[in-house]
């Protein structure tokens, strides 16, 4: 695995309006120093303890960002330096973002995740759920977050026109919740098997991981 070469590609793929977050989540702090060493800053995790550990021991210009299911009881852990919180589907949550946030002094960004696979198991919001939460009055109350766009998650699968589709979906919500809500301005859609389409349906931003780092091994 030659990760500044992988990361070239990629940067090379991506217009420059695509951030790239590299998904480094179960691998070692020399992989991540490695990506460090080719420009990468923008770092994603799914687990808040093992993102805590790599922001301790890494250099501080890192920007991190949490793509993984939030447990409200962890938000503490990671509100004095997470940089971008991508999957949040809940007012609570954002509440216990917004009460850790107010502790440190400082605004949290967030990612509302919205729920576009086929399948039961990814978690997110529908457009109902989303439109309410933006609307409600518990969301004005609410001065040390920002939310500042949409992130989602297509079905895992090899039919690019169902997730063509499925990232298609997302951006119209996008699109259609944007003039009222202009703050959102980022749209997290894209992995390592389908960032070019979620690219072509209108990305912002994509979360790479294994085109970068190589597979994952979860049977450690
Ligand atoms: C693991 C993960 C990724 C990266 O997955 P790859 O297929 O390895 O690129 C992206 N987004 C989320 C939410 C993830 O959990």
């Amino acid at each position: 695995m030659n990760i500044a070469k992988n990361i070239e590609k990629i940067q090379n793929e991506l217009p420059e309006t695509v951030t790239l977050v590299a998904v480094s989540k179960t691998k070692p702090i020399t992989n991540l120093q490695e990506a460090y060493q080719a420009g990468q800053r923008i770092f994603g995790e799914n687990k808040i303890q093992e993102m805590t550990d790599k922001w301790q021991e890494m250099p501080k210009d890192i920007r991190w960002h949490m793509i993984g299911h939030v447990q409200r009881n962890k938000v503490k852990y990671m509100a004095a330096y997470v940089d971008l919180i991508h999957g949040v589907d809940s007012i609570k949550l954002l509440k216990e973002i917004n009460k850790q946030a107010e502790k440190f002094e400082r605004k949290i960004d967030c990612l509302l995740q919205i729920h576009i696979a086929e399948e039961e198991t990814k978690f997110g919001m529908d457009e109902k759920e989303v439109t309410n939460l933006l609307a409600s009055d518990e969301i004005k109350d609410l001065p040390f977050i920002n939310i500042i766009g949409l992130m989602g998650m297509a079905t895992f699968t090899n039919d690019e026109n169902q997730i063509r589709k499925e990232f298609k979906s997302l951006k119209t919500l996008f699109d259609k919740l944007k003039p009222d809500y202009p703050t959102l301005e980022e749209l997290s859609m894209g992995m390592s098997g389908d960032y070019k389409i979620a690219i072509e349906e209108g990305s912002t931003m994509v979360r790479v991981g294994s085109r970068i780092f190589g597979e994952r091994n979860y049977n450690k």
